[in-house]
């Protein structure tokens, strides 16, 4: 047996057994709950003689959090964070149950397998192999899983750093989801994207008010018709382009892999090279503002009084302060624009030594890895966590195949991950905290 089949077992079980609790995540505080995922992790960190706690608002939403203290305490901590609620499925859209974890066509198939059970298992198998070992960390750990990532962390991440911030005491880098995992280019060249940055979110509604009437009279003052509008000249708003350094970084690369040069001005002709990353790579370039519900009306004799319609608004690091204005002056001053939700934008240096890490633990895995920063497009827990100072960087490493659309699993139907996949990500992890 070789000396990682032991580890590469583990992460698999690890990964099916946890896609099993369905911790299914309908926000709002409707949930399946996260806490029979929360016991089963506090379980495999008894066998490794880690004190743990599952802490929560309730006794279903539950994050478990632990410490593995550091044999040097002058070095900063480092937090390690995973989550274990998923966002729901649309059971007919599937072609297999998503909460028995299927292995079909060497896949490991259920909601969570790359959105982030597969994560939560790689750290699990790795600090078990590490621990067994007689291992310790020159850092301190934080070993964090949360409840509610998929709905904002308000029971999760922003529960445990408000009611034990102790856990988050001395760490200044958190390693999370959504980053480290491979795209290989049309050439051949095979990236890794580490996550160094992630875009602020600002969750708006738009109302509009005119005057109620019935529908078959002149009626100058619509408020569909205003919201309309202001939906209209919203879509058709071209953001400022804005190129931050984890976007820079991962364009140079992919245009010297290429034989170019990346052109500030024309960066659309290098995130184009990026197949089908690019729709995520080209919301990065500049603040985004989507549209994604509208209310108005209750019968089709009547006009309304109000209009609303919601907005996904997302902006770059650095333009918290001016997005809401440009919002506002787009829509025009008949359209309330009230923030709902608004969280942080990210933004943490690619040259450092963490990432150095990563980068030597891919390299060994695979020789060939060319690994980038790139920034997220939407949020992790790690936002909740930056109010201690402490920087953000997703690595849950994947060697993936060249043909595989990895960024639509996320959330979608027949969510899968590759058992080989898998087991690359685990001997990779395995490397990196054996660093730590
Ligand atoms: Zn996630």
């Amino acid at each position: 047996m070789s000396n990682t089949a032991d580890l590469e077992n583990r992460v698999v079980q690890y990964c099916q057994d946890l896609i099993r609790f369905d911790t299914t995540n309908f926000g709002n505080a409707k949930s399946n709950g996260e806490i029979k995922a929360a016991e089963y992790v506090g379980n495999i960190l008894n066998e490794l003689n880690i004190d743990y706690k599952i802490v929560g608002p309730d006794k279903q939403r539950c994050s478990v959090v632990a410490i593995i203290e550091g044999t040097d305490k002058k070095l900063p901590g480092v937090v390690l964070h995973g989550h274990l609620d998923v966002v729901p499925v649309e059971k007919e859209k599937w072609s297999k149950p998503a909460f028995e974890a299927i292995i079909d066509k060497n896949m490991i198939w259920g909601r969570g397998a790359v959105d982030m059970k597969n994560g939560n298992a790689m750290i699990l198998a790795s600090l078990y192999k590490l621990i067994n070992n007689g291992w310790k960390p020159k850092r301190t750990i934080s070993l964090i899983f949360f409840a509610d990532e998929e709905a904002g962390g308000l029971f999760g991440s922003h529960y445990v750093t408000k009611n034990y911030p102790e856990y988050f005491e001395n760490a200044t880098e958190a390693i999370g989801e959504v980053g480290g995992f491979s795209h290989t280019l049309s050439n051949g060249v095979r990236l890794y994207l580490i996550e160094t940055a992630q875009k602020g979110l600002a969750w708006m509604k738009l109302t509009a008010k005119g005057t109620a009437g019935h529908g078959s009279m002149t009626n100058n003052d619509n408020a569909i018709n205003k919201i309309s509008t202001a939906i209209t000249n919203l879509s058709s708003h071209k953001f400022p382009i804005t190129i931050k350094d984890s976007v820079r970084g991962l364009l140079e690369e992919t245009a010297i892999a290429h034989g170019m040069i990346f052109d500030e001005n024309d960066p659309e002709k290098v995130v184009a090279l990026l197949g089908t990353l690019a729709k995520l790579v080209s919301a990065t370039l500049s603040d985004t503002a989507n549209p994604t519900m509208l209310t108005a009306g209750y019968k089709v004799n009547v006009i309304p009084g109000e209009a609303t319609a919601y907005v996904d608004g997302r902006f770059l690091p650095g333009n918290s302060e001016t997005f809401l204005k440009e919002i506002k002056a787009v829509v025009g001053k008949d359209i309330s624009v009230e923030a709902e939700t608004l969280d942080v934008a990210l933004e943490a240096p690619f040259k450092s030594g963490i990432v150095e890490s990563m980068v030597n633990a891919l390299s060994i895995e695979d020789p060939a890895a060319k690994v980038v920063p790139y920034m997220l497009s939407g949020g992790t827990d790690a936002k909740a966590m930056s109010k201690f100072g402490i920087k953000g960087y997703g690595f849950t490493p994947l060697l993936l195949p060249n043909d595989l659309d990895f960024t639509s699993l996320f959330h979608g139907h027949d969510e899968r991950i590759p058992i080989s996949s898998l087991q690359f990500g685990a001997r990779t992890m395995h490397r990196f905290i054996k660093d730590l």
